[in-house]
């Protein structure tokens, strides 16, 4: 049964359009109440509306934190209009009935997001607004509530549709928006307050996302999908500014974010790195002296897989990376920043999607990480493990030299973004074989290997680049079989973190097989 609309309380923080949507409500004959500084735009624009505080007969008090917390506005948003005493207690308390409730909450997310204080983030979480908008939601069967401003038009066509009157259908998904609204928004809150006193254990908190963007499918066709964003503040995806090319895909999403999440691990003062991922694992890693460099060594790990992939820099995009990125189709490339010649020469390439950042996500910082199961989810520390020098424990006879040192951390924190099981080989600070996903380490490692013997036919090398290369490991080796494959391979170095029951056989191996060794202590899964 379709309601008429006579009464509508409105209280928005963000004005845009109130003027002119509520023109057409005014027009339709609708009385307009309104609190503070919405009833001042509404007059501001010529039109009359009724001061909630007129209607309650308070003031608003306490910095606004009490406006429309009273019967005369609760009553009339809760009250069934079937129901004769509910419709009593209306008439013996001097209650009107509020039929249409415009509502959007205090942005509390945003000003988490802009870094303000801990007072100014307080007096953001709105009180009054989400009491009204769940009160309107729960009675749908007769009242209209519109949460999200960007539903003014949603409402008008509905007015149009029906006689100036809202169906059940409209005002139960209006509902529906509603809850999904202010469950957001409480997430939002505790996520901050979990923030603001340390608390970064997934226990005892409540998940929940706003709707950033719909996208036109998921990772198939077939499947729906929308990107939610937590308001997380980490330069990534979620935030990056897109200078051009066409809407990100839910792939592309996936993929940039872990591209820019490896090369984050490089720390741009230490020089350029440069990551290209593909089906959300890298085909090559590599730091150089210049951002170009960087690129060309990454490239040259796996051009065929290259192709169609995610570019990712920890520095500045420039002209000349650009230019050289630009000779093969590549989907997205992301950076922290982009100079006007880098700019200028991506235009021309209209289906290349550009994101700069800003900056690059603290790979140490903690943070959450969700994996869907049928029936629930579940969530984890961000694997921000980190291992220095200093951590790793040398268990071979031979001492790795420094640069092997260095060649071994680098591989094992590209290991740390590749899918388990994961073996990366790498040669002066470039990947030169990576082997992923495989459910059998030495599989990974075969992988790994002929990958490199692709790379060496491609570049025209005299031998596989695996040839007297470092191997990371993201977990132990189970058996000694592993570390053979490697030394066919012709690796002379591995780091893994150890701690296998027959690590004895796997640390003699490596000794007959004269590898240095070393260990980690700790494991980088990544399922
Ligand atoms: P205005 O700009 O009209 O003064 O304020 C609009 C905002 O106030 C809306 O975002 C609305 O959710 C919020 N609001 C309405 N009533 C109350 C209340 O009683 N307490 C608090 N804290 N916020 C309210």
């Amino acid at each position: 049964h379709p309601v008429p609309l006579k009464r509508a309380l409105i209280s928005v923080s963000d004005k845009t359009g109130l003027v002119d949507f509520a023109r057409k409500l005014d027009a339709r004959g609708i009385e307009i109440l309104s609190t503070g500084g919405s009833a001042k735009s509404l007059r501001e624009g010529g039109l009359t509306v009724v001061d909630v505080a007129d209607v309650t007969g308070f003031p608003e008090m306490m910095d606004g934190r009490v406006k429309t917390l009273h019967p005369a506005v609760h009553g009339g948003l809760l009250a069934l209009r079937d129901n004769a005493e509910h419709l009593a207690a209306m008439q013996a308390h001097g209650i009107g009935p509020i039929d249409l409730l415009v509502v959007d909450l205090y942005p509390f997310e945003e000003t988490v997001a802009k870094g303000a204080s801990h007072d100014d983030c307080i007096e953001n979480i709105d009180i009054g607004g989400p009491a009204m908008i769940r009160a309107a939601a729960k009675n749908h069967g007769f009242v209209t509530v519109i949460a999200d401003v960007r539903d003014y038009d949603a409402l008008l066509a509905e007015l149009d549709a029906n006689d100036d009157r809202t169906t059940l259908e409209f005002r139960q998904r209006q509902a529906q928006i509603a809850y999904a609204r202010t469950a957001a928004y409480d997430a939002a809150v505790s996520t901050w307050l979990a923030g603001a006193i340390g608390e970064d254990t997934p226990r005892r908190r409540a998940f929940a996302g706003t709707l950033a963007q719909p996208l036109r499918y998921g990772e198939n066709p077939h499947q729906k999908a929308a990107f939610y964003v937590t308001g997380e503040n980490r330069p990534g995806v979620a935030t990056a500014k897109q200078w051009q090319g066409k809407e990100l895909s839910y792939n592309n999403i996936n993929d940039t974010d872990a591209a820019l999440e490896l090369v984050a691990e490089f720390d741009p003062a230490q020089g350029p790195a440069c990551a290209i991922v593909k089906h959300a694992n890298p085909c090559g890693v590599a730091r150089g002296d210049s951002v170009l460099e960087a690129y060309r060594r990454a490239f040259d790990c796996d051009r065929t897989s290259a192709f169609g992939g995610i570019v990712a820099l920890n520095r500045t995009l420039d002209g000349a990376t650009a230019e050289e990125i630009t000779r093969i189709f590549t989907e997205v490339v992301i950076a922290p920043d982009a100079d006007d010649d880098a700019r200028r020469i991506f235009a021309a390439k209209k289906n290349l999607r550009l994101l700069t950042t800003g900056g690059l996500p603290d790979p140490q910082a903690p943070g959450l990480a969700f994996r869907q199961v049928a029936g629930g989810f579940l969530v984890q520390d961000r694997d921000n493990g980190h291992v220095g020098r200093s951590d790793l424990k040398v268990v071979s006879d031979r001492r790795p030299d420094d640069a092997e040192l260095a060649d071994m951390l680098f591989a094992w924190t590209v290991a740390k973004h590749v899918k388990s099981n994961a073996i990366v080989y790498a040669k002066d600070m470039a990947t030169v074989g990576i082997g992923a996903g495989q459910m059998s380490r030495v599989d990974s490692t075969r992988i790994g290997r002929r990958k490199s013997e692709d790379m060496a036919e491609a570049l025209g090398l005299a031998q596989p680049p695996t040839m007297g290369a470092v191997v990371a490991s993201d977990a132990f080796f189970p058996f000694a079989d592993g570390i053979e494959a490697l030394a066919e391979a012709g690796a002379r170095a591995v780091i893994q973190p150890g701690g296998s029951m027959r690590d004895d056989e796997v640390i003699a191996a490596a000794n007959r097989l004269g590898l240095a060794m070393v260990l980690t202590g700790q494991r980088h899964f990544r399922h």
